[in-house]
């Protein structure tokens, strides 16, 4: 499923590649997953420009020309590919399989396409009001972003106060309170900063508090320069998977030696979702 650094990597690859760009046809073969209808998003966008990309938590916004905001949701396996009259049957779209499940295309009046790619099929597109996006349910109940500047050390000290007396572990996928950590990064951040996913909150020191903040924004960052993790499904506007799985220490390393002090990776379940660690180096 992909988390903040996959959508980040959307996000601004749509800023490159399809900002200015004006809408001059619309097609969709699985209109359940178009909101709020497939006419009323058409009539909606058709003739508009894409004026700027956000990211909100998982979601993605493109800002048109007219007042309203094309609102996407990955889902699972969503993803989207950009295509010229030239890269149209380059073996990337047309070879590998997981971009060849195209349910929506938005076509652009320099015949350039932007196309919705999704095996599962519970990737969603809606159109809103801009001035509503940030009131959109999923949008309006997410804490502070990861990577926003406001996610700070006094941020994060006052997060954790609210449930210390839970685990560690479980906390950082509560995206009410910080939004954009996911499954993969949490194993990781937790790795890199040498806390054991089942410390409780409350025994965690302002030292550590520090250590995990910057460790949590390191991944992250480090996870957008290589423009997220392919865990199966994920690939970028280009069909490229994304290249920060050969620098995970940790996530789905179950059995393989610590790369640190070769102790054997452990997997955990945690409120039913897995969580990795070495018990060496985390305390
Ligand atoms: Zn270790």
């Amino acid at each position: 499923m992909p988390e903040l650094p996959e959508v980040q990597t959307v996000v601004t690859q749509l800023g490159q590649k399809v900002v200015d760009k004006k809408i001059a046809d619309f097609w969709s073969g699985w209109p359940k997953k178009v909101l709020p209808s497939r006419k009323v998003f058409r009539d909606g966008i058709v003739g508009a420009t894409i004026v700027s990309t956000h990211r909100h938590g998982k979601h993605i916004e493109m800002l048109l020309d007219n007042d309203y905001s094309i609102v996407v949701h990955l889902k699972m396996t969503g993803h989207f590919l950009y295509k010229t009259p030239k890269t149209r049957n380059n073996p990337i779209f047309t070879e590998d399989k997981v971009n060849g499940y195209i349910h929506h295309i938005f076509t652009f009046t320099d015949k350039t396409t932007l196309e919705f790619s999704d095996m599962r099929k519970f990737g969603w597109l809606a159109l809103v009001p801009t001035a509503k996006v940030q009131a959109l349910s999923g949008v309006a109940s997410l804490g502070v972003d990861a990577l926003s500047p406001q996610f700070n050390t006094k941020n994060f000290a006052t997060i954790l106060e609210k449930r210390k007396h839970k685990k560690i572990g479980p906390l950082l996928l509560e995206q009410e309170l910080i939004a954009g950590i996911g499954n993969i990064y949490r194993s990781e951040a937790l790795y890199l900063a040498g806390i054991l996913p089942t410390r409780r909150v409350e025994d965690i020191t302002p030292s550590e508090q520090k250590k995990l903040l910057l460790a949590i924004k390191k991944v992250l960052r480090e996870a957008v320069k290589l423009q997220g993790t392919t865990d199966g499904d994920f690939r970028d506007l280009l069909g490229q998977p994304g290249k920060f799985k050969r620098a995970l220490k940790v996530y789905r390393r179950t059995g393989e030696p610590c790369k640190k002090c070769g102790t054997i990776i452990v997997r955990d379940k945690m409120m039913q979702r897995s969580v990795f660690y070495c018990t060496t180096c985390q305390h």
